[in-house]
Formats: structure tokens, C-alpha cells, sequence
């Protein structure tokens, strides 16, 4: 481990750490950026929330784990006593309840479990079953790893061939809420979908990450684009700087989006990386790189207090 970083306690922060695509650095940089706080001394929670393929926990390895599995509610018709007259099929804003072939079908896929069709079902022809998509798990990892203020790691999972990611997501977040660290970082899915919504939500701040590759730069504009309605303040964290020749800096003057951090293209951080061991403790700049990056997300909490 490597020594305390001596920075600012917040009271209470949200960062959400995301990116247009996969493959990007992105849980490099929630990782890190969890340890650095919590070895700046603030009680912090990280929460991954890349539900289809969770792993954050892979690399801090918490101990005494708990599980809790994750369900969604689902209509089931009673067709005996149905009279077909479709008032849960209009009242359903998903579009998740059809009438076909004289009887009424349910698109589990669709179903957001908001009960609506229930209430509007006159002959009680509707009723709700639960059904397990996935499930969440937390636990604390070693103080050796982050000093006195701990970091306990949660994850969500999606169950294989289940959709409802955003459930799954909810879930995790609502335990990181329980857990009441002065910070989260939430490690959100790739990509501008609902699951990257429900990720994001109500975040403090955003922090994007990207690499300097064309396609970098489009998905990272997606990403911004969906930063923007949601009103988030952002900054960008350009890794493997120095290759692929998008001009992402240019991008973020123009867009008045700061880059808050560059992490250089290096074969080291590729071989730590992929052997599931910490760059910010075996890289000579790890340490640097990521305590700057959390004083950078620090400021950026702090100018948005301000305003
Ligand atoms: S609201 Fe009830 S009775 Fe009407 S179509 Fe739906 S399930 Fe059938
Ligand atoms: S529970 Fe809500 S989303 Fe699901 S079918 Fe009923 S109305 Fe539609």
C-alpha cells in the first residue's frame, strides 16, 4: 500500500465514473479512484454498476461477502376470467401487454413491474408473481489495501439471459445508500442506454472516460450529450494518452469540459492491469496519477457547490 494521500474529507459526494463505449479504462480509473479516496482518509463505497459483467471486486477482492438476490414484479393473466377489455394493454406505458390471438400476452422484456395494469384490471383478472433477474454483493475489503476509512465494495449482477439491468442497478445503488460512506463512486455501464441512466442518476459529478481513438471521441460526445440532460458537472479522463490521434483535448475546450486527468499509454499499466493486480500501487505514477484525479473531482464538486 501505498502512503495516505492527504486530501480534503467531503461530507458526502456521488461520482459517477462512465464511458460512451467498452474498453476504455473505465473501471482502471472507478477502482483507483475508490482506493484514493478511501486512502485520503473518507469513508467511501464503490458500487459496480456494470451489471452484465461486473468486475471491480475482481481487483479489490472484499472480504466477508453478502448476498441479497435482486427480483422484479411480472403480471400473470388469469385467462378464465379476462373479458378482453384491454384497459391494461392501454394503461401500460411500455407497451410490455399485447392482445393477440383472443388472449392477453405479457412481454417480460418490456415489463417495468409498475403495477399499473393491476390497478385498471376490473374483473382482478391481474396479478403479480416476482421473478429473480439477478442479485447484489457487498463487503469490505482489506484495511491493508485503503487505511482506517474502508472502502466496501458493492456489485450488482444480472442473472444470465435476464434484460432488466436497470433493476439490477437500482438494486446495488440502494445498498450503497444503506452503507452511508461520505463518498460513492459508481462504476456505470458503457454506453448512453437506460442502464447507463439508471447508473448516473443523480450523481454529483461525471467523470468520462475515454481513449484518443475516433471511436473514443464519438462515443465520449454520446456520453456527454446524455451528461448535458442530466445536468451533470463532467470531467474527462484521457487514457492511453499519446496513441490513437482523436484530438479529445481539442474536443474538451471546445465543449468547456476539463480534462481532469491523462493516463499514458504504457505496456506496464497493461500487464498489471490484466493480471487483476492494482495500477496504483505497482505503477511508479499510480499513486500520483489518481490522487490528482480524485483532487481534480474534489474541485469540480466543489465548483459546482459554488454555483
Ligand atoms: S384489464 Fe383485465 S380484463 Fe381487461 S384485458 Fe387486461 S387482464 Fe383482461
Ligand atoms: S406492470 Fe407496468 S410495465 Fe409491466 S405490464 Fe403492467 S403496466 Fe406494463
Amino acid at each position: 500500500m501505498s502512503t495516505p494521500l492527504a486530501l480534503p474529507r467531503p461530507a458526502c459526494l456521488t461520482v459517477a465514473v462512465a464511458s460512451g463505449k467498452g474498453g476504455t479504462g473505465k473501471t482502471l480509473v472507478a477502482t483507483s479512484l475508490a482506493l484514493a479516496a478511501s486512502r485520503g482518509g473518507t469513508p467511501a463505497a464503490l458500487i459496480d454498476c456494470d451489471a452484465d459483467a461486473p468486475n471491480d471486486a475482481l481487483f479489490l477482492a472484499p472480504a466477508s461477502s453478502d448476498t441479497a438476490p435482486v427480483e422484479v414484479m411480472l403480471p400473470v393473466i388469469d385467462a378464465s376470467s379476462c373479458v378482453l377489455c384491454g384497459a391494461c394493454r392501454d394503461v401500460c406505458a411500455y407497451g410490455a401487454l399485447r392482445i393477440l390471438g383472443g388472449q392477453v400476452m405479457v412481454f417480460p422484456e418490456l415489463c417495468h413491474g409498475c403495477g399499473a395494469c393491476v390497478g385498471v384490471c376490473a374483473p382482478h383478472s391481474i396479478a403479480e408473481q416476482s421473478r429473480r433477474v439477478g442479485d447484489v454483493e457487498w463487503g469490505r475489503i482489506s484495511p491493508g489495501l485503503t487505511g482506517p476509512a474502508g472502502l466496501d465494495v458493492v456489485t450488482g449482477r444480472l442473472d444470465i439471459g435476464e434484460v432488466k439491468t436497470p433493476a439490477v442497478i437500482r438494486a446495488a445503488r440502494a445498498r450503497g445508500t444503506v452503507l452511508a460512506r461520505a463518498v460513492t463512486i459508481l462504476d456505470a455501464p458503457p454506453g448512453v442506454a437506460c442502464a447507463a441512466v439508471a447508473a448516473i442518476r443523480d450523481a454529483d459529478v461525471l467523470v468520462l472516460v475515454t481513449e484518443p481513438t475516433p471511436f473514443g471521441l464519438h462515443d465520449l460526445e454520446l456520453a456527454v450529450g446524455l451528461g448535458r440532460e442530466m445536468g451533470l458537472p463532467m470531467g474527462v479522463v484521457l487514457n492511453r494518452d499519446g496513441t490513437g490521434g482523436a484530438d479529445i483535448a481539442a474536443y474538451c475546450v471546445r465543449e468547456a469540459i476539463p480534462v481532469i486527468a491523462r493516463i499514458p499509454f504504457d505496456r506496464r499499466i497493461a500487464e498489471v492491469y490484466a493480471e487483476g493486480r492494482l495500477v496504483i500501487d505497482e505503477h511508479p505514477d499510480g499513486a500520483a496519477w489518481f490522487g490528482e484525479l480524485w483532487r481534480s473531482v474534489l474541485a469540480l464538486a466543489a465548483e459546482d457547490g459554488a454555483r
